[in-house]
């Protein structure tokens, strides 16, 4: 077996992992592991650190002290866009004025890759979405779901190792943030992504996720399946988050 790759269990591995900002501490000590294609959420209050910890694996913050460890290379030297990360930000809008093409082709023709490249990963990636017949159209002609099924495209145009998702659906009315959800899960699946998604929605997590972390002050306060964290609190805390209805 080669080991020198990341195993199954620590596909992503944070090790004693810490952040300030200032003297201001906003992660501590942080261990966690995720496998590969596995979903995992991070749950909990605003001001917990979730966004830092997605913000360091992606390389928009750096760590202040630890090792992040990505299919079992250390990542914290590299730039953004050689770690193979794809990240979906709550409002991402698309370019009007673009095709979807147009705007899933976008950050690759930052990246300045050929025209040949370009056309076929566009379509590629329109296909694994089953967008591929819109691709000559304009957003205002999609539907929302749709829209929001291009903006997740333009995350796995580069094809990551890793989707990051920071609250992606929180800005949608409930009736298309459910047919989100069901979208989420079934590229999750069908693709076999790992995804590690925050959220301070406890039902969003409960029903989406193979594992949740729940966090409180930059700490894991307990991590596990839906049913462990459900029905198994470790703390007051847990239970508390868990129990409050949005
Ligand atoms: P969450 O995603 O759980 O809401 P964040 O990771 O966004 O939490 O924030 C954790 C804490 O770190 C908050 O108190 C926030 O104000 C602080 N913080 C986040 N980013 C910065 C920054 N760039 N500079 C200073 N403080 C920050």
């Amino acid at each position: 077996m080669d080991d020198s790759k990341g195993s199954m269990r620590n596909f992503i591995h944070f090790h004693d992992v810490s952040k300030s900002f200032g003297i201001t501490k906003v992660v501590e000590n942080l261990e966690l592991e995720v496998e590969k294609g596995e979903f995992l959420s991070l749950l909990g209050p605003s001001g917990s650190g979730k966004t830092t910890i997605l913000m360091m694996l992606a390389g928009f913050e750096e760590t202040s002290a630890g090792t992040i460890l990505l299919d079992g290379e250390r990542i914290q030297e590299l730039p953004p866009h050689k770690r193979g990360i794809g990240v979906v930000f709550q409002n991402y809008a698309l370019f009007p004025h673009m095709t979807i093409a147009e705007n899933v082709a976008f950050p690759l023709r930052m990246r300045r890759l050929g025209r040949a490249e370009i056309d076929s990963r566009v379509k590629r990636a329109l296909e694994r979405v089953r967008l591929g017949a819109l691709a000559d159209r304009r957003p205002d002609q999609l539907s929302g779901g749709q829209q929001q099924r291009v903006a997740l495209t333009r995350a796995l145009v580069f094809e990551p190792k890793v989707v990051l998702m920071d609250e992606p659906l929180g800005a949608l009315d409930k009736q298309l943030r459910e047919e989100m959800q069901l979208e989420i899960r079934e590229l999750h699946r069908r693709l076999g992504l790992t995804i590690v998604f925050v959220t301070h929605d406890q039902s969003e997590a409960l029903t989406m996720s193979n594992r949740i972390a729940i966090f409180d002050k930059g700490k894991i306060s307990q991590i596990g399946t839906a049913a462990e964290v459900y029905d198994h609190p470790q703390n007051s805390f847990v239970a508390q988050f868990i129990g409050e209805t949005n």
